[in-house]
């Protein structure tokens, strides 16, 4: 049983126990900003006087400010409890106090990190929220040293996987600008090799690590001048960035389309990213899962065989640490063992972790010192978490070339609060909107603090990033902080499946309960099956029946659920054959009953299964001081519910 005592100061808590904390807190920051603002000039005239506060258009003002905040706040009353441990359904929760804190009071101060001129103090947070986010996955961060991490704070995952695939293509892309440059200006530039980069075969210039590309375009910059400035133009007016697709791919007729590989469990952000960039959805190639609906290394290995036939460049692989809809991991070990192999038969491309759910999950693995715990260390406290592949896939984080990271989700921060980190800052200069420092010699550590010129966004809030500032430095980033809550919502699954377990005896005669998916996280997807059915469709009907339990009715005040859940669709076209195969025994039917669908949506309702989604962040979810565990309190509630879904119908006619 791990205690969580030591979160009793940090949430406002599901009936606002921690509301004299908060006010108190609130208060204090709300008058230390007032001052601030007197203290600013204080001999000035106040602009607005003190007898204006009488005047009958003043009071007027002030009426309608609070009949319309009345509103506001009588409408949001109808908001999802997410704060409550009878919530259980997406990824929020409460939020942590110094986070939400930190945000109200900076946006007092309304700072925009954009660049320092205008955010002097929350755009060096953010550097710093970046590099302890860096830090956490194990990427070095000493400034002046290559190489050396970024990362800043986006408005969300979705947003920091845009900047992933961007700063992707912007690498791959770079070699074939530097060869085709060298060969306009006749200047000189080495491949890695040591041979005239100008004569070397393109594909194998595209296929280039990103380290030796980064090397490369250093040297440019080592050039004496003339030749420096001319090669650098030449290289500016022949990147992709500048070209445009059909006219880069003009110059590079032997190169085919560039795709980008992503497992078929990835958000659907990607899909998004492709057509955003304009690369085309149809560039985006997307590898099968196994039984544990991970990435099947074998398969990506074929595709990345028939990419290198058709001569197309691999921008990148996206690993997932954390899926969306169960909390699985893929194998980024296996992803980066791979690469190096496909290295030896030159083809070479970017790893980027979408680690949205699952980034803070590495503050588990992390020692005080920053070190790697052990797996037998990090694995205390808990039955079976981190599996052998787990363990072995945040371990591997060091080595990939970028990641994003959700504070917003797993960091208990308010939303609008997404990371980007890339291991090598050279990677995020390449695409700084000031031409000029691309290539300019040493980077200076300060760079960065024009933070508008290098990222997706512009505008942007510095409460954003003074929220996750704050919080990482509350809870640092590490098992004996950060990680013990993680740890509780891990353990609370693993308590909860065993719950589940004896649920399902207790329900054996009426339905039968599966877990399709064994869950590696904190996220539990479940199904029932009336005994004796052996017909999907009606499995889906029972499940979806359950489901409207579970979910928030919008016509309904929320007091009338007992729980909130979520849902899903387990689509049997993201498995490999055999994995299909599988999973049809373990649910118990026909494989020509759930059909092997790779095209339909789930319209037919025969080509995938309907799940009952849990997300267990609540740290108060296995809490017994008060009787009964709400974990407890939820199987009894399925236990009734699937009694009386089943007393109201018979099997037959769902
Ligand atoms: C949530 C999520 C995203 C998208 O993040 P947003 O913050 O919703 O934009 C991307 N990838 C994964 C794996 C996610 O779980």
């Amino acid at each position: 049983m791990i205690c969580n005592k030591f979160l009793n100061a940090s949430f406002l808590g599901a009936y606002g126990e921690n509301n004299e904390l908060f006010e108190r807190l609130l208060n204090e920051f709300v008058r230390d900003h007032v001052y601030w603002r007197r203290n600013f000039h204080p001999l000035d005239r106040p602009p607005i006087s003190s007898s204006a506060a009488n005047e009958p258009e003043y009071l007027e003002s002030v009426a309608r400010m609070k009949d319309e905040l009345h509103r506001l706040t009588a409408r949001l009353k109808s908001s999802v409890p997410t704060y409550n441990p009878r919530y259980i359904g997406h990824m929020f929760s409460d939020l942590l106090l110094p986070g939400l804190l930190a945000q109200l009071i900076t946006t007092l101060y309304n700072p925009n990190n954009i660049s320092e001129d205008t955010a002097p103090a929350t755009v060096d947070m953010e550097l710093a929220a970046g590099d302890q986010l860096a830090t956490m996955f194990g990427f070095a961060t000493t400034k002046g040293q290559t190489p050396c991490a970024f990362g800043h704070i986006t408005s969300g995952g979705t947003v920091a996987n845009y900047e992933g695939l961007w700063l992707m293509q912007a690498v791959r892309y770079l070699p074939l600008a530097i060869q085709q440059a060298s060969i306009e200006t006749g200047i000189e530039v080495l491949a890695p090799w040591g041979e005239p980069l100008a004569k070397a075969d393109s594909f194998q210039v595209v296929n280039l690590p990103a380290d030796d590309i980064l090397t490369m375009n250093d040297q440019v910059s080592h050039l004496a001048e003339p030749d420096k400035s001319r090669l650098i133009e030449a290289i500016q007016l022949n990147r992709y960035e500048h070209l445009g697709a059909r006219q880069f791919f003009d110059k590079h007729t032997e190169i085919a389309n560039g795709i980008l590989i992503v497992p078929k469990n990835a958000h659907y952000s990607w899909a998004k990213a492709m057509r955003f960039m304009g690369l085309g959805e149809d560039n985006l190639w997307q590898v099968s899962c196994d039984t544990s609906m991970k990435l099947d290394i074998n398969e990506l290995e074929l595709m990345l065989n028939a990419a290198q036939h058709q001569n197309r460049p691999v921008i990148g692989v996206i690993a997932v640490l954390g899926t969306t809809e169960f909390g699985t991991v893929d194998p980024v070990d296996g992803i980066v063992a791979l690469r190096e192999e496909r290295r030896k038969i030159g083809q070479s491309f970017a790893i980027h972790v979408d680690a949205a759910w699952g980034g803070y999950l590495t503050s588990m693995f992390r020692a005080k010192d920053g070190s790697l715990l052990s797996h037998d260390e990090v694995k205390q406290e808990c039955d079976h978490f981190p599996c052998d592949q787990m363990y072995g896939a945040f371990a591997a984080l060091s080595k990939v070339d970028s990641i994003t990271v959700d504070p917003h989700k797993l960091g208990f921060i308010p939303f609008g609060t997404g990371a980007f980190v890339v291991r090598d800052n050279r990677v995020s200069r390449l695409v700084m909107q000031k031409a000029a420092y691309i290539f300019g010699g040493e980077p200076d550590a300060d760079d960065f603090r024009q933070l508008g010129q290098f990222i997706v966004e512009g505008s942007k809030p510095g409460a954003a990033a003074a929220a996750a500032f704050v919080t990482h430095n509350v809870l640092p980033l590490n098992a004996d902080n950060f990680g013990r809550l993680c740890k509780l919502t891990v353990r609370n699954t693993e308590l909860f499946y065993d719950k589940l377990m004896i649920l399902r005896d207790k329900l054996a005669s009426s339905v039968e309960l599966r877990i399709p998916i064994v869950p590696e996280s904190n996220l539990i997807c479940i199904a029932f099956n009336p005994v004796n059915n052996h017909d999907i469709k009606v499995m889906n009907r029972f499940n979806q029946a359950f489901y409207e339990y579970i979910r928030p009715d919008l016509d309904t005040a929320m007091q009338a659920n007992e729980f909130f859940g979520s849902s899903t669709i387990l689509h049997t076209k993201k498995l490999t054959k055999s994995a299909f195969e599988t999973l049809c025994g373990d649910i118990g039917v026909e494989p020509k009953q759930l059909q092997h669908s790779t095209t339909k949506g789930f319209e037919g309702q025969a080509d995938g299964i309907f799940l009952i989604r849990h997300t267990l962040m609540n740290p108060w979810l296995s809490d017994e001081k008060n009787g009964d565990t709400y974990l407890d309190m939820y199987c009894a509630f399925i236990e009734r519910t699937i009694a009386k879904m089943l007393k109201e119908r018979s099997t037959d006619t769902w």
